[in-house]
């Protein structure tokens, strides 16, 4: 089963490849059909892989479409249709001049919400009325989360605590307003009109019969009510084709859990939409998630984990584990979690699978990456959680265990922790940044490192001496 699924996958990626090949050698369909908005500061992508520009305002003022079609998108699909690369793709250059034979400019444009759009693609060129068929997007800031690795650009609850306490005294300042500000991430304050989400809602009713997959990202969607602005035009526009999806920190006010639950309850009871992926967030579990996630309640987390299963039979869960330097001490217990989540979930839903995850690893603030850690000691939780996974493998007469795609991403992450490049020097400033970071932290969250993550005694002892040496100099 696995090799034939495999070898459809791989089929249709090669009869991408010559479709697109036919076009030119660097065509790719993600430029026109998919695209990331950020409507709390005004920046587009096609994809997340090329850096965010500007939405014009002045455009979008006269069409919203504009929101996409930039003047600069429009220049690059017009590159690709001659076979010229644009520079911000250099993600997927990098990957084909490996002489790796696929890149995301393959694996995307074979997705279906790409490869059935194909010749309408063609027909457009280099039309400025192109409707995606992806969106993905971030309508508002609120958060009342904190997690260690965000930014006060992206939660209101990290620029809080920025305003009132300053940047974090970190080697370079991190967290600092005034550098978001000039690098032009600082969103457009909450109490006052935005024009980027002005232009977004005149647009939505062209562009949602097209759509096939939409997602909404935060700050903290179950709190923003743009969410149930969608929610509700749903219910009184169904779209068969559309996948709707929600990143979240799952837990909201009770309030507001229950009315997502009683909103989407409806939405999939009458079969509204395609199906419906929520993304909840957790880098690990026990208090150790709670402090990478400030905010984050786990027995509320699971709470809802669970509420929404038991309720709602035709959600799927798929947790976005992102792994950073004070995930491995807990992540098998969290596997040990997602089992046991997996087993109640078969028994409720109406899907044969229901509970997946997907372990990317953080690579920014470069001090709460993984390769900060001792390797070796990192490399003994991870083998730890690989054992297990192989122990509890996907079982499809149970239907639930760990797939061969989830057991790759583990050993994924055990291969990138034992080929790190990190210099001595960088390793040194990383240490002397998490330090300083992390003891700042619990100043001003009242917080206690030491207590919560026993497992990194020496290695904090260890970067409270380089901070200290680095002091003196
Ligand atoms: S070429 Fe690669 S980076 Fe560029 S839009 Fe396509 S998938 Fe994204």
């Amino acid at each position: 089963m696995t090799k034939n699924i495999m070898k459809n996958e791989k089929d249709l990626l090669e009869e991408m490849k010559i479709r697109l090949n036919s076009v030119s050698s660097s065509m790719c369909l993600a430029k026109w059909l998919q695209v990331s908005l950020h409507l709390t500061n005004g920046k587009t992508h096609s994809c997340y892989h090329p850096p965010a520009h500007s939405i014009d305002l002045n455009e979008i003022s006269k069409n919203p479409s504009a929101l996409h079609n930039t003047s600069q998108k429009i220049k690059e699909r017009a590159m690709m249709l001659k076979g010229e690369r644009p520079q911000g793709c250099s993600y997927c250059w990098k990957i084909e001049d490996s002489k790796n034979p696929y890149s995301d400019r393959h694996y995307r444009s074979a997705e279906p919400w790409a490869r059935e759009k194909f010749s309408d693609v063609l027909e457009k060129k280099l039309e400025k009325d192109v409707i995606p068929s992806y969106i993905e997007v971030n309508f508002n800031q609120s958060c009342q989360f904190k997690c260690s690795y965000c930014s006060p650009h992206l939660s209101t609850t990290w620029a809080d605590e920025i305003k009132e306490y300053g940047p974090y005294p970190t080697l370079t300042p991190h967290n600092d307003i005034a550098v978001l500000k000039e690098m032009e991430l600082w969103p457009i304050p909450i109490n006052q009109s935005n024009p980027y989400r002005t232009a977004f809602w005149k647009w939505w009713p062209d562009i949602y019969p097209q759509l096939k997959v939409f997602r909404m990202t935060g700050g903290e969607p179950l709190i923003d009510l743009n969410t149930y602005r969608v929610l509700n035009y749903i219910k009184s526009h169904p779209n068969s084709n559309l996948e709707l999806a929600i990143t979240t920190n799952l837990c909201p006010p009770k309030k507001m859990m229950n009315r997502f639950q009683k909103e989407l309850k409806t939405i999939l009871k009458e079969k509204k939409i395609f199906r419906f992926m929520l993304f909840p967030s957790i880098d690990t579990w026990t208090k150790q998630a709670e402090y990478i996630r400030f905010g984050l309640n786990i027995h509320e987390f699971e709470k809802n984990v669970l509420l929404l299963l038991k309720e709602i039979p035709e959600i799927l869960i798929s947790f976005i584990i992102t792994v950073n330097a004070l995930s491995p001490f807990s992540l098998k217990k969290l596997l040990e979690k997602i089992l046991e989540w997996q087993k109640i979930a078969n028994t409720l839903g109406t899907w044969h699978r229901r509970i997946f995850f997907d372990l990317p690893y953080l690579r920014s603030p470069a001090w709460q990456a993984i390769d900060v850690l001792p390797q070796d000691l990192t490399l003994s939780y991870f083998f730890d959680c690989l054992n297990f996974m192989n122990q509890n493998k996907y079982n499809k007469n149970l239907s639930y265990g760990f797939s061969d795609f989830q057991i790759n991403k583990m050993t994924r992450l055990i291969d990138v922790t034992k080929n790190s490049k990190l210099s001595c020097e960088q390793k040194k400033i990383n240490c002397i940044n998490f330090y300083r970071f992390f003891s700042e932290h619990d100043k001003r969250r009242k917080t206690d490192f030491t207590e919560t993550f026993p497992e990194l005694h020496d290695f904090w002892t260890n970067c409270k001496k380089l901070s200290q040496n680095h002091q003196d100099l």
